[in-house]
């Protein structure tokens, strides 16, 4: 914590006590708070090398304690804030969030809230064969699964703690059978080492009903040692397919989708990738982040929060949290990966694993 900047709650707060709820809140570029992504846990039982290298999230590395975590309660009163702000779409993420016990409880409190049409869940698959029946009796709507890579030796050099490819095709399966439905598969491609796990990725899943998205590989955090030439542009993953199975561009499927579409000419499918480095799209950017110590980010890329944890801590009223929340938002300018170029130096940023990707 000691290298993050922490906006006093307190200050923001100060003088805005009259209700926002139910108002349409948009930032200083227009853009409305649609998205939340509520990170459950700093851990994970991976290493994925440009995520949480082995060398800087070791023994030595200090977690957040239990008593720093949101509880349940406390996520689900922020997460009604946020839905009466404008919120539809909720993703838990992490670390990895099926490490957090009793997660069914909190999707279930989360499903129940009126105005949330989509409750998704991104894991790297290693719990999901025992937990996807659980997770969808309480209500979870979809997974999105990461695999970086069919070959298991590819696949366990990324994720770096030898977990095999066969457990998270069990895990995919176990969600599809439960009807988590349709997956994601999300691949972080990286040059010169798992490229060569493009066309294969899109062959194995084509037909399926899965939907892999290829995921430029990003300079988040500080600590994965990110370097331009690491980065495979999407355009090239597209190129590569496309050679082998023939794909058309398709419209996004709602204003602002990340994801940029194509479906095979044979119709065995469709496929996504996420050019945030290439092809920035900050322009339709509508998602909020809260840390799973109850930090709210306004940017993937941010090394400043506002701290909503203490506000509930202390007492404040929905109403009050909600002028917070919707002060940051209508404050909210930034298009980091528009400026990426000239920003990079010298930015302190959060490590994905903590703000949840
Ligand atoms: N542990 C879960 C998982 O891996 O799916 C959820 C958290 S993880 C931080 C969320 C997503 O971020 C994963 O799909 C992961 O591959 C992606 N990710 C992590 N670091 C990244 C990076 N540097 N660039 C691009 N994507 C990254
Ligand atoms: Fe863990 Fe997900 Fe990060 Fe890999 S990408 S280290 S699975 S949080
Ligand atoms: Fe959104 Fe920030 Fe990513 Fe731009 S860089 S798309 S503003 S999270």
């Amino acid at each position: 914590m000691s290298d993050r900047e922490v906006e006093s709650p307190h200050d923001r707060f100060a003088g805005s006590v009259g209700s926002v709820m139910a108002e349409q809140v948009v930032d200083t570029r227009g853009r409305p708070v649609r998205d939340l992504r509520i990170s459950v846990t700093d851990r994970c039982n991976f290493r994925c090398t440009y995520c949480m290298p082995k060398e800087i999230f070791n023994r030595d590395y200090e977690f957040l304690a239990r008593d720093l975590l949101l509880s349940f309660s406390e996520i689900e009163r922020i997460a009604r804030v946020f839905v009466e702000l404008g919120v539809r779409k909720i993703r838990l993420t992490g670390g990895e969030p099926l490490l957090r016990r009793g997660i069914e409880d909190l999707v279930a409190r989360l499903a129940a809230i009126e105005g949330v049409d989509d409750l998704t869940l991104t894991t790297n698959g290693a719990l999901l064969a025992r937990k996807a029946r659980s997770l969808a009796e309480a209500g979870l709507d979809r997974v999105t699964v990461s695999l970086d890579s069919l070959d298991d030796a590819t696949f366990q050099a990324m994720n770096d703690v030898g977990f095999p490819v066969s457990g998270v095709l069990e895990g995919i399966d176990a969600a599809a059978e439960a009807g988590l439905v349709p997956i994601k598969i999300n691949m972080v491609v990286k040059r010169g080492v798992n490229e060569d796990s493009i066309v294969p990725m899109a062959e194995y899943f084509r037909g399926t009903g899965h939907i892999v998205r290829f995921i430029e590989f990003m300079d988040v955090g500080t600590t994965n040692g990110w370097r331009l030439d690491d980065v495979v542009p999407a355009a090239e993953v597209i190129r590569r397919i496309d050679e082998v199975f023939p794909l058309e561009a398709i419209p996004p499927n709602y204003p602002g989708e990340v994801a940029r579409r194509f479906r095979y000419r044979d119709g065995a499918g469709e496929i996504g990738v996420i050019a945030s480095v290439t092809q920035p799209f900050c322009g339709g950017c509508t998602r909020a982040r809260i840390s799973a110590e109850g930090m709210l980010y306004t940017c993937l890329f941010a090394s400043k929060g506002t701290d909503l944890r203490s506000l509930v801590r202390d007492g404040v009223t929905d109403e009050e949290l909600a002028d917070v929340v919707s002060g940051v938002w209508q404050a909210r300018s930034d298009r980091y990966s528009e400026i990426r170029s000239e920003a990079t130096s010298g930015l302190v940023r959060v490590e994905m694993s903590y703000i949840g990707g």
